[in-house]
């Protein structure tokens, strides 16, 4: 049974897919879709030792050895051209780790027509990689589990993505057409914690004020969308 943070994540998996699950740690995720039919076969890759031995374990009492390979490698190397990939799944992880896998072996993504990412942080990040390395958002979730928000990002390969604003990039272009009560719970953890920091940085008096700005205009910005929402 699967986490409804995972089965949100499996939910935009292609039926039929050969599926790269990096990060793997239990293979519960394309183990799951395996059960179901609905991935016809791919890799569980993992960076650590202990994971990929979870990984491997469960693959083989699942049963699907043949068709499912367990490997130990870093993010994307985990992938070889012989395993005709077409759709990567990146999950629990921060935004700026998923978005320095995908692009210290950009190469790999060679055949890959799917991504579905789910950054616990820095979803904005993983955004603008979207944006400005040809994969179009098709899709977006948010959803709140166990007192965590989690989003879900879906992007198709595209040759000239979408371009999206500084607001779109940070709020996700889906979820501020369909806010949910997630979303808003989200943004307004976001004010809470900007405006804390606002008040530290401004009483320590040592932070450059270019950062001040910044953090204003950000804060000004989750608030109005938010009015906009509510
Ligand atoms: N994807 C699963 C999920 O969403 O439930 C597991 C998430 S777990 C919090 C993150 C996993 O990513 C860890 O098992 C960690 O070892 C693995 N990981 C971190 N950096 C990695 C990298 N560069 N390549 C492959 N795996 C990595």
């Amino acid at each position: 049974h699967l986490s409804q943070r995972l089965a949100t994540v499996a939910k935009y998996v292609p039926a039929g897919s050969r599926l790269a699950d990096i990060g793997t740690d239990h293979a519960y995720l394309p183990v799951h879709l395996m059960k179901r039919g609905l991935i016809v076969g791919g890799v569980a890759g993992e960076v650590v030792r202990g994971p990929f031995e979870n990984a491997r374990h469960e693959i083989a009492r699942e049963g699907y050895t043949a068709k499912l390979t367990a490997r130990l490698a870093n993010g994307l190397q985990a992938i070889e051209p012989t395993d005709h990939i077409d759709t990567v799944a990146i999950a629990g992880m921060g935004g700026a780790l998923i978005t320095q896998i995908l692009t210290q072996d950009f190469d790999r993504l060679a055949g890959v027509n799917r991504l579905v990412l789910q950054p616990n942080v820095g979803a904005m990040q993983v955004r603008e990689f979207l944006m400005t390395h040809g994969f179009q958002l098709v899709a977006e979730e948010i959803l709140a589990e166990d007192g965590h928000i989690y989003e879900v990002l879906v992007a198709d390969r595209q040759a000239h993505p979408q371009t999206y604003d500084e607001e779109a990039l940070r709020f996700g272009p889906y979820l501020l057409a369909a806010p949910n009560a997630a979303f808003v719970a989200k943004w307004q953890h976001e004010a809470d914690r900007t405006r804390e920091v606002l008040h530290q940085v401004q009483a320590a008096k040592v932070v450059p004020t270019a950062k001040v700005t910044a953090l204003e205009a950000e804060l000004r910005q989750i608030e109005e969308v938010l009015h906009r929402v509510r």
